[in-house]
């Protein structure tokens, strides 16, 4: 499976890192090992000292496909759920600096977190899905689909021109504002609307 990424999805999120908001997707991949494993323990990675929670929706890939089209883009995710794209934002900011890839700040081991996942057609509106993250208790981030630049449907057609979509892989569609740092001790729990559907706790 592949873990499949957009970065600067969401308007307030762009501006709040000091990027232009792109006028196409934004597309990088964290590999199989960055995914967290049920009931394995997240520890905080001994390379950075600002590592960021992105918390996002995450969509189900359920069908072959290459050169989707838009209008069939539906066909090809069955599920949705939110996860976190934990991002080692010191490392990413010299990378940045640098024109050097991202991997070393977004694709190591336990990068990707992914929450229980809902079927697609349990989803009223897709295009208004609202979803929140807490740390400690406490809501840092809400978001919800009608707020995305590239909506689900432009992000699998733009996606699979250049990369086959195979069942299973997965798409983390882009953080809304209110990134931020997370330390060891912090417990950190996803929302699609009112539903708990990740808790993870920072070791
Ligand atoms: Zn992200």
């Amino acid at each position: 499976m592949k873990i499949i990424c957009v970065g600067r999805n969401y308007i307030d999120h762009a501006k709040e890192l000091g990027n232009d908001v792109p006028d196409e997707p934004v597309i990088f991949m964290k590999p199989k090992s960055a995914l967290i494993q049920p009931n394995s323990p997240f520890y905080y990675p001994e390379f950075t000292n600002e590592l960021h929670y992105e918390c996002e929706l995450v969509l189900r890939i359920c069908k072959n496909g290459r050169y989707i089209q838009q209008r069939h883009a539906p066909n090809y995710y069955n599920a949705i759920t939110v996860g976190i794209d934990f991002t080692a934002r010191d490392i990413q900011q010299e990378l940045k600096k640098k024109g050097l890839p991202w991997e070393k700040a977004k694709a190591f081991d336990n990068s990707a977190m992914i929450g229980k996942f809902v079927e697609m057609t349990s989803i009223a509106d897709k295009k208004n899905i609202g979803f929140s993250f807490t740390k400690n208790g406490e809501e840092v981030q809400v978001g919800n689909s009608k707020d995305m630049i590239f909506s689900f449907d432009v992000l699998v057609a733009h996606i699979s021109n250049y990369f086959s979509l195979n069942i299973g892989d997965v798409i983390f569609t882009g953080t809304p504002a209110g990134v931020g740092e997370c330390s060891v001790g912090d417990e950190l729990e996803g929302f699609l609307g009112p539903d708990s559907l990740f808790k993870l706790e920072v070791k």
